[in-house]
């Protein structure tokens, strides 16, 4: 893990996972108290991430309310007043499979979601897909949510490389270093959902990008890292 990768349990990054989760909520990403949010981040010398916490409404949520996951070896161990996510699974696996994450964001944003029950890939029509780290968004095995089956499938789905995948008739991951850039990444799978949608349902035809043109502009993310992946 890397040092920017390195945040503490303290009230500022508690207050920033409010103010997404809000967001998320105010954008219509997640209806009622569905979806979820973590940071990676430690406490004292434990190492874990913050998670907001099973059925609270967002705009009741206080800083308080979210739970600190231990990441012991051969367990997880819960810091707070409240119940972690029921997901808190997913956050789990991605975090122990995954160093160069540091936070996850969960939907169930409308678009994104729709296409999930499809239970396909979304391919490179788009330049934009490449903000997933890869060249197509895959759709993880449908498991029971809550469930470790499903997380295994998501961390599957992600593979090695890539920081966003659906999750069969349930929702979609975003990842990134930082809260930023995971909610920034799950806002555009959306709104790449919503274009394919359109191109699906049209009867124009689409051509994929070239995997060869694909791998350039994966490339050139890297070293343009903050092209479209800032939240405005
Ligand atoms: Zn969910």
């Amino acid at each position: 893990m890397t040092e920017e990768l390195k945040n503490s349990d303290n009230q500022w990054l508690r207050k920033q996972i409010v103010e997404i989760s809000r967001r998320l909520s105010a954008e219509g990403f997640n209806i009622n108290s569905s979806g979820n949010v973590s940071v990676r981040a430690q406490r004292g010398q434990k190492e874990g991430f913050l998670v907001t916490p099973s059925g609270v409404d967002y705009e009741t949520m206080r800083p308080s309310d979210l739970v600190f996951v231990e990441l012991k070896k051969d367990a997880a161990v819960f810091w707070g007043k409240l119940k972690p996510s029921s997901e808190w699974q997913l956050h789990e696996h991605i975090y122990r499979k995954r160093p160069d994450v540091g936070s996850v964001v969960h939907t169930h944003s409308c678009y994104a979601t729709a296409l999930s029950c499809m239970e396909e890939a979304i391919p490179p029509f788009h330049y934009m897909i490449a903000l997933s780290n890869a060249a197509k968004i895959n759709c993880a095995k449908y498991a029971t949510f809550g469930s470790v089956e499903l997380a295994q499938h998501a961390v599957d789905a992600l593979g090695e490389q890539s920081l966003a995948c659906l999750l069969s008739h349930h929702g979609v991951i975003a990842c990134g270093k930082d809260l930023q850039k995971a909610f920034a990444l799950a806002r555009e799978v959306e709104n790449l959902s919503h274009m394919w949608l359109l191109i699906r349902n049209s009867s124009g035809s689409c051509e994929m990008i070239k995997s060869t043109e694909m791998d350039k502009i994966l490339e050139k993310f890297k070293h343009y890292g903050q092209t479209g992946t800032n939240v405005k």
